[in-house]
């Protein structure tokens, strides 16, 4: 789960010294292409092959840049560009649509094996957003079938940078989003992600001394508590529009708004955004009713999910149908698109 994501910012250009000098150190050890605008292709075999051959791909309206070395992995090239690829077909499957249009995404040779870390960025030397990933020299097809970082990052593009203190928005959304954008292309089980998400919201609970999300910047409270406030919008927006509408689409308006990482936007801004697109003030009133306070409290927690009909704990949990909210449950991860995992 997401421990290992760094903070996520925007770096203006003249301060982004480090950034800097990785960037050229990998722009001098790219291979010899030569950088092309990539071309809107459907077929996802044509967009595999264009990027085996030029690390570029156009996903959902997006120009997608890799900046690797090959010879740095024992993963193959073709590995590497599916795993991106699987994980732009699912944002771009929750938003309608890739959410910048040109992102660079540069991956780092880690020791060991696995997806290490991974952090995003609205502006580079690039001129794109940027997503920076640690990825083990050794990793294997298994490590990339399980990543969820690659996908974390991207949902990361979708939301307009905050002040500071509000930081769990974004990371609550992009630890929300990233599973069930997942399931809605099939590459995980809604009753999978379901078990995660009832083990890990218990860790975005209030302990004692707690301030509320904006004043309690704790790894907990800024993942789980930031993701916990998306699971309590998207059930709240699906129950009072009769499971019409749910985070998703409040997400998409912010989005259509004009709002992603490349924007700094005032919290209440994206709430507005969101909540315009619902028809319903959810996003508002529950960032009033959490952003100063210990909530929410152990009971609503547990109704919550006796609601959901997420009954159990542990590697126990379990789904019933014949809970109040179960279609609400369904609805949040129904599988939507037929386009078959890679
Ligand atoms: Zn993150």
């Amino acid at each position: 789960m997401p421990e290992v994501c760094r903070r996520h910012a925007v770096v203006p250009c003249q301060k982004a010294m480090a950034l800097g000098l990785l960037l050229v150190f990998l722009m001098l050890s790219l291979p010899g292409q030569v950088a092309q605008a990539a071309s809107v292709v459907n077929d996802d075999d044509k967009l595999l092959a264009g990027c085996i051959a030029t690390q570029q791909l156009t996903v959902g309206g997006a120009g997608i840049r890799l900046s690797y070395t090959p010879a740095g992995y024992a993963l193959t090239p073709q590995q590497i560009c599916e795993w991106t690829l699987r994980a732009a077909h699912a944002v771009t499957q929750y938003y309608g649509r890739f959410p910048v249009t040109a992102l660079r995404i540069v991956l780092q040779p880690a020791a060991g094996s696995g997806v290490s870390g991974g952090t995003t960025y609205g502006a580079s030397e690039f001129g794109t957003a940027l997503i920076v990933i640690q990825l083990g020299r050794d990793a294997d097809q298994s490590d990339l079938l399980r990543d969820w970082v690659m996908t974390h990052e991207m949902v990361h593009l979708s939301v307009p940078a905050v002040p500071e203190r509000s930081h769990w928005l974004e990371e609550g959304i992009a630890t929300y989003v990233e599973p069930v954008a997942r399931v809605e292309t099939g590459e995980l089980e809604a009753a999978q992600i379901w078990a995660d998400m009832r083990r890990g919201m218990q860790q975005g609970m209030p302990h004692s001394g707690d301030s509320g999300l904006d004043h309690t910047p704790t790894w907990g409270r800024t993942y789980w508590g930031g993701a916990l406030f998306c699971l309590l919008a998207d059930v709240e927006i699906r129950r009072r529009t009769d499971n019409r509408k749910g985070l998703q689409d409040a997400l998409r308006g912010v989005l259509a708004a004009g709002g992603n990482i490349e924007q700094d936007w005032p919290v209440q801004r994206i709430l507005d955004a969101g909540d315009a697109a619902t028809g319903v003030p959810v996003l508002s009133e529950l960032y009033q009713r959490l952003r100063a306070a210990p909530l929410p409290a152990d009971t609503e927690l547990s109704e919550l999910w006796k609601s959901l009909g997420v009954v159990g704990e542990g590697s126990h949990v379990s789904l019933t149908d014949a809970a109040p909210l179960a279609a609400v449950r369904l609805a949040i991860t129904q599988r939507r698109s037929t386009a078959p995992p890679r």
